[in-house]
């Protein structure tokens, strides 16, 4: 384990940088072991990462099992396809290049910073790790000090079943991301805010290093009249609340049209009822707010709008009820900001099309939700807004399929990730060409006198 002093971090980069140039990394075989390790570590320490994830957000186990050691199943896909990955693949050649052969090999990059964020403090980590691990490379990764248990183990865990010149945990607050970030990678992978995203960015562009940012954003959640209520409803809540609403791809606020809301609104009531009791405070299955400063700035964001479920907090324990506000305008503070809490404000639309502005005055969100069984809807909806994932009549559940790429775009993030898509970020394409010595045809060298005509013949 280590904590971050530039020293220290210098020093194992150095390391990191020696063990990559034996090529041991780049071995398929070596990559493969690595991955099966990898998985070892997660299923023989379920039990102290649960208890980290219950000591940081108070998550309940199921939560834990599903979205942190869950994320097992990201290595089990990677194993899984990892030769057909790393094949060279060939490339078609022009009829007229009949003596060459073209392919493309997957290389690795070098040595990966992974900086990951405290909601999924786990599995943020371990994701990327299995794209830089399958790709054939050395990391470094810094946990994030919000979340202090699971960045504890995190280090404990990496140093035992890994040589820190192979992949190293750098433990630390701001100045370590900080010390990190002068020196040079060869990729940065870092899942945050909007705001420090572009800190790491200007940090990277100072030595060329490649980013990829997994950011935030508010993920709009539209509901027409064409849906069944009842399923709209629970899917609703469940990827609002999960985690206590802390997850990047929760819906961040509801565009419902006004003729199903008073429906809508019913319906969630009972949800949150079904899933977390008469007090949500008593229920197990109800996660707590990171720390004081969320929770501060969540209990000044429900101050605006009617409350008209939930709104009941308690400092002592960071609990926020599930909240649904109802009147709230566009520009109230909680419509200005990322939610990041279990709080859920409804702005109602009369017509799709103002659905469909409001989304695209605002900067392009991380995942965009619509329920709706209308099959004209859903393609208007996908060609008239830019998000970087959709999932329609439901949430969050894009996430978990692997084969599609996961990242957003403009404001939400640079990049993806999960699947080939994380082998293709920590992976730099070498173009190959290869010519061969049976012919060698010389309508391309000087002296160019009469070549010109037979050259635009081949050209046009
Ligand atoms: P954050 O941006 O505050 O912090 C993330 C990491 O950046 C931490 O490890 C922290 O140490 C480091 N950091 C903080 N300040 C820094 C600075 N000045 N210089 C360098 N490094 C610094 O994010 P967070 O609060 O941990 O996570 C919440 C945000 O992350 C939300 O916006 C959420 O939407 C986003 N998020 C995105 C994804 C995704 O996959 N796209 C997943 C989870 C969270």
């Amino acid at each position: 384990m280590l904590t971050g002093e530039l020293s220290k971090i210098q020093d194992i980069i150095a390391k990191q940088r020696k063990f990559f140039q034996t090529g041991k990394t780049k071995e398929i075989a070596f990559r493969l072991e690595q991955l099966k390790m990898l998985k070892q570590l997660v299923l023989e320490n379920e039990s102290a990462i649960i208890q980290a994830l219950n000591q940081d957000l108070h998550k309940p186990e199921f939560e834990t099992y599903a979205t942190e050691i869950g994320g097992i199943k990201e290595i089990n896909y990677a194993i899984k396809n990892l030769k057909s990955w790393t094949q060279p693949k060939k490339a078609p050649v022009p009829a007229d290049f009949f003596t060459y052969s073209a392919r493309i090999y997957p290389e690795p990059l070098g040595v990966i910073l992974i900086i990951g964020p405290w909601n999924y403090p786990f599995n943020l980590i371990i994701s990327p790790l299995v794209g830089a691990i399958a790709a054939g490379n050395c990391a470094i990764i810094k946990p994030s000090e919000l979340a202090p248990h699971t960045s504890k183990l995190l280090a404990e865990l990496i140093s035992k079943y890994f040589p820190s010149e192979y992949i190293a945990v750098v433990e630390g607050g701001v100045e370590t991301s900080q010390q990190l970030l002068q020196e040079k990678f060869d990729h940065i992978f870092f899942t945050g805010g909007t705001a420090i995203g572009k800190i790491v960015m200007e940090a990277a562009a100072k030595h060329l290093t490649p980013v990829t940012l997994e950011l935030g954003g508010k993920s709009p959640c539209i509901v027409d009249t064409e849906i069944n209520l009842e399923h709209t409803a629970r899917r609703i809540t469940w990827g609002k609340f999960i985690n206590a609403g802390q997850t990047c791809v929760a819906p961040d606020y509801l565009l419902v049209n006004r003729k199903i809301k008073p429906d809508l609104i019913t319906a969630l009531r009972k949800t949150i009822k079904e899933f977390y009791g008469d007090n949500p405070a008593n229920s197990p299955d109800f996660a707590r707010i990171i720390n004081q400063k969320h929770f501060t700035r969540l209990s000044q964001l429900i101050k605006h709008g009617e409350i008209i479920i939930g709104g009941d907090i308690n400092p002592e324990e960071r609990y926020i009820a599930p909240t649904i506000i109802d009147r709230v305008s566009l520009t109230d503070p909680i419509m200005q900001e990322e939610i990041f809490g279990p709080i859920l404000p409804i702005i109602e639309y009369t017509d799709i099309q103002e659905a469909i502005a409001l989304i695209n005055s605002q900067p392009k969100p991380l995942a965009l939700y619509l329920f709706s069984h209308n099959k004209n809807l859903q393609q208007s909806i996908l060609k008239e807004t830019s998000s970087g994932g959709v999932c329609l009549n439901d949430t969050i559940m894009q996430v978990g399929i692997s084969s599609l790429p996961f990242g957003g775009v403009g404001n939400s993030g640079i990049g993806s990730y999960h699947g080939k898509a994380s082998f293709d970020t920590f992976s730099h394409y070498k173009s190959v060409l290869k010519n061969t010595f049976w012919l060698d045809l010389n309508w391309r060298y000087a002296p160019y006198k009469d070549k010109l005509s037979l050259l635009k013949r081949i050209i046009k």
